[in-house]
């Protein structure tokens, strides 16, 4: 029964397939990065499962990934010793897309090349790759425990189906051998692989291994000995932080965030004391395509004592902080720990206390020393920074130092004062941070109740996103100065109201008495109270909300939300 089977892709990997081959042409040499970093994934994945099943390992022990090219027959071959797969693992992992979002992410792309190029990047383009350089793509595994006759073969032009059949493989683990295209013969020079995994593999934690570079006094068959490591299959976050260099840091952040771009910003930390741990966490320049969906799972890689242990680990990051890449190592962790013993943890929670004190930090730094790249960064993830102060009121005065807006003092919709600044600027007698939220920058700009503050020169904030009322409900002070919305209530401007003011609102209360007593009986159950206001300089009157009721941005979001 070892007959060939021929199978259809799944219509997302036919689409996938066409678009990385039309639009990553320039980017070719990403697929070796992402099928070494699988193959060191399948190694993580075993050493893992061995904890538990000390007989998987057997007598090959030892796991590498190889890496050659054979320039008569044109072909490059990735082998691994790792987990391999079963049957059925390849027909779901090299014959469908499993990821969450797919369709959302399909829905995304334009048919701009350039960007959807970057989209791709983003969505993780992961084994398909290969058809970037080659024609025809051979996997051939074994699963970890499995004999030898268990074996699957698993091939495909890339054009809408693959066919499988099953073999006997001597090796456990993954051989992938491609055949590259005519335009792609440059990776067949083995030198030109060396670089390529020298940048990409350095921080790995198994050895990538080449043959030994020709030695004529050798037979030429490549026998154990003919191999060597081309990294030092040394993980980068063990090492000293002295001794890794920025590019270091910049492509390991590229294969572990499979990002095309450099990272924005990072921060590498060895903590000692009460909880042993090593962090390593970037901040991206962009923002992945999933930012908001809800449940795109881009937490942190979690390893204990350098053990692979999970992607995706989400209770190590708030979720305020969900576009921070990185990973954690702990020295504390049980090697056995699962999602739900992470969920209501100790040391987890030191890890994730102390890792988002570290982002936080991190970024005012940058807030101070680079104030424009800041702003790149506030445009990019601000809105998802503003859900800091609900989710995590413990830092809600470091979020708020973070925080960046549009302002009357600028006169622009762009978001670049801090509250700091606005305290700077602030007379002495003022005792508030005044701010509105409106539905655009444009309504809040032009709102009435900004006339008075207007006249006296008095700075208001101006928010305008669908957080932004979320946002204020949750911020009631900043360095002991309380936010004060200029719609809300009675508003009493202390001092800042000179005696001549107060004689006049008195005359004009009294002149207006009668037209106040018609408008109330006009207005009936419509309002709560008509007032004279002395807010209002250039508009005959304005709609506000009572000091506890809730405000009218609040009452239009609840209304949405269908409460
Ligand atoms: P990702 O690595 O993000 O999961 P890929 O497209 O790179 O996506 O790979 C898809 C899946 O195929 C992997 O999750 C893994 O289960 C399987 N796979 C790929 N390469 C190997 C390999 N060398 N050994 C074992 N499994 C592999
Ligand atoms: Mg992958």
């Amino acid at each position: 029964t070892r007959q060939t089977e021929t199978h259809g892709f799944q219509t997302e990997v036919k689409q996938l397939l066409h678009l990385m081959i039309h639009s990553l042409y320039s980017n070719k040499e990403i697929f070796l990065r992402e099928l070494v970093s699988n193959a060191s994934d399948a190694a993580d994945k075993l050493r893992f499962k061995a904890l538990s099943e000390t007989n998987l390992l057997a007598d090959d022990a030892e796991l590498y990934v190889r890496v050659s090219a054979d320039k008569d027959a044109g072909t490059i071959t990735i082998s691994d010793n790792g987990i391999g797969m079963t049957r059925e693992d390849v027909m779901a992992n090299l014959g469908t897309i499993a990821k969450s979002g797919t369709a959302e992410f399909f829905g995304q792309l334009s048919g701009d090349q350039a960007k959807d190029s970057q989209l791709i990047g983003q969505f993780g383009v992961g084994f398909y790759s290969a058809f970037i350089v080659a024609d025809s793509v051979t996997v051939r595994t074994r699963v970890a425990g499995a004999a030898k006759e268990d074996g699957v073969e698993w091939q495909s032009r890339g054009e809408g189906e693959y066919d499988l059949k099953a073999i006997t493989k001597e090796r456990r683990g993954t051989d992938i051998i491609l055949h590259l295209r005519d335009d792609a013969e440059e990776f067949l020079d083995e030198s030109r692989l060396r670089s390529i995994i020298n940048k990409y593999s350095e921080h790995l934690s198994i050895p990538v291994q080449m043959p030994k570079a020709a030695d004529d006094s050798e037979e030429a068959d490549k026998t154990e000995s003919k191999w060597e490591a081309v990294n030092s299959g040394k993980a980068l976050w063990t090492r000293d932080k002295s001794e890794i260099s920025d590019e270091e840091y910049k492509d390991f952040y590229k294969s572990v965030a499979h990002d095309f771009d450099e990272p924005l910003l990072w921060s590498h930390n060895k903590v000692e004391g009460t909880s042993e741990y090593t962090s390593l966490l970037y901040v991206p320049k962009r923002a992945p395509w999933d930012l908001w969906n809800r449940d795109s799972q881009h937490g942190i890689k979690l390893y204990v004592k350098r053990v692979f242990i999970m992607d995706d680990a989400e209770q190590l990051m708030p979720s305020y902080l969900r576009f921070v890449r990185g990973l954690m190592d702990s020295n504390d962790l049980p090697l056995n720990v699962s999602r739900e013993i992470l969920q209501d943890n100790k040391v987890t929670r030191a890890m994730r206390n102390g890792s988002t004190k570290k982002v936080l930090s991190m970024l005012s730094k940058l807030a101070k020393d680079d104030e424009e790249k800041y702003l790149e960064f506030w445009k990019t993830f601000g809105a998802v920074l503003k859900e800091g102060p609900a989710e995590d009121s413990a830092n809600g005065e470091k979020i708020a130092g973070l925080l960046r807006f549009a302002s009357t003092h600028t006169d622009s919709a762009e978001q670049t004062v801090s509250l700091d600044q606005y305290l700077e600027r602030k007379p002495e007698a003022q005792k508030s941070i005044y701010y509105i939220v409106a539905d655009s920058y444009e309504a809040a700009r032009d709102n009435p109740a900004l006339e008075i503050f207007r006249k006296k020169g008095l700075e208001v904030l101006l928010l305008s996103e669908r957080i932004d009322e979320w946002l204020m409900s949750h911020l009631t002070d900043y360095k002991d100065v309380e936010f004060q919305s200029v719609t809300r209530g009675d508003l009493d401007l202390g001092d800042l109201e000179d005696s001549a003011d107060k004689e006049q609102q008195k005359a004009t209360e009294e002149a207006f008495k009668e037209p106040l007593e018609r408008f109330t009986k006009a207005l009936g159950d419509k309002v709560k109270k008509v007032r004279v206001t002395h807010r209002l300089t250039d508009s005959p009157a304005c709609i506000i909300t009572d000091e506890n009721d809730m405000s009218t941005q609040m009452a239009k979001l609840m209304e949405a939300a269908g409460q």
